[in-house]
């Protein structure tokens, strides 16, 4: 079978140093955090910022100092989160996307988050993929609900996004899709057959569909963002998650993607 893709999502928006004391927050965090996690075997890097608040922040310069610290150090493929959480308009989640980076978030519809609407109008949406597909950037589609992938397939068909796409199945969240086996297998069956595919469960979710990815030849994403434990009652750092995916993913004979064979996997433009 195909390598793994493992994407590290370290920060997210929400857990702070209360909740997790592992959680990056800082820029220089965040990049010592993303070089461990690539040592345990990522070699996709999703990145959310904060600011001195430890809230999540739209500053374009606070990604780029990320980006910048990791520079000659790391080989990871960087992605931008284009989410909205932080009062985010069009123009701050566009802003984003002049910061180096080969993939970047794209959320293609709205869908309720536990306390909040995750607003992603349709005129929006085509703005961020005709922006990404500019810059040469490739689009992660994140798929909440099913409706979602229609909306990744329109933009395919309007020329706002190119074959083979790339879907990333959040799985779990309170108020979005379940976190099932069976669910799984449905979402995979309604993307394009040459499209690649990796699943973020949320909360224990994570390691429960992060193994069943691994069995059905998609990829896998894992970090603080998407959950703060390792087990019941006991904190897992980033790069815990990591080890502990490739070596699930080993035992069960699949070998882990080097950042170099993973952009191959995905048809990163070189
Ligand atoms: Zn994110």
């Amino acid at each position: 079978m195909e390598k793994l893709i493992i994407t590290i999502a370290p920060t997210g928006s929400v857990p702070k140093k209360k909740h997790n004391k592992y959680i990056p927050i800082t820029p220089s965090e965040i990049a010592e955090c993303a070089l461990r996690c690539e040592d345990a075997g990522a070699s996709v890097l999703h990145i959310h910022v904060r600011d001195e608040n430890e809230n999540p922040s739209d500053d374009p310069a606070l990604f780029q100092e990320v980006v910048d610290k990791l520079k000659g150090r790391s080989n990871l493929i960087i992605q931008i989160s284009t989410g909205g959480r932080a009062n985010a308009t069009l123009e701050s989640r566009k802003a984003r996307l002049a910061v180096p980076c080969e993939m970047a978030s794209l959320t293609t519809g709205s869908v309720n988050f536990p306390n909040s609407v995750y607003a992603n109008p349709p005129d929006l949406v085509s703005a961020l993929a005709a922006e990404m597909k500019e810059r040469g950037i490739k689009p992660e589609m994140e798929i909440f609900d099913v409706s979602m992938i229609n909306a990744a397939i329109d933009l395919r068909d309007r020329g706002l996004a190119d074959d083979p796409l790339h879907f990333d199945f959040v799985m779990g969240l309170k108020g979005a899709q379940p976190a099932t086996i069976e669910h799984l297998v449905y979402l995979r069956s309604l993307i394009p057959h040459e499209s690649t595919w990796t699943v973020a469960g949320i909360g224990a979710a994570q390691l429960v569909m992060g193994t069943h990815a691994i069995l059905m030849g998609g990829h896998v994403r894992v970090g603080l963002e998407d959950n703060l434990y390792l087990r019941k009652g006991v904190l897992a750092s980033n790069e815990m998650l990591v080890e502990r995916i490739a070596r699930i993913s080993r035992e069960l004979g699949r070998d882990i993607a080097t950042p170099d064979e993973a952009r191959t996997i995905l048809h990163l433009s070189p």
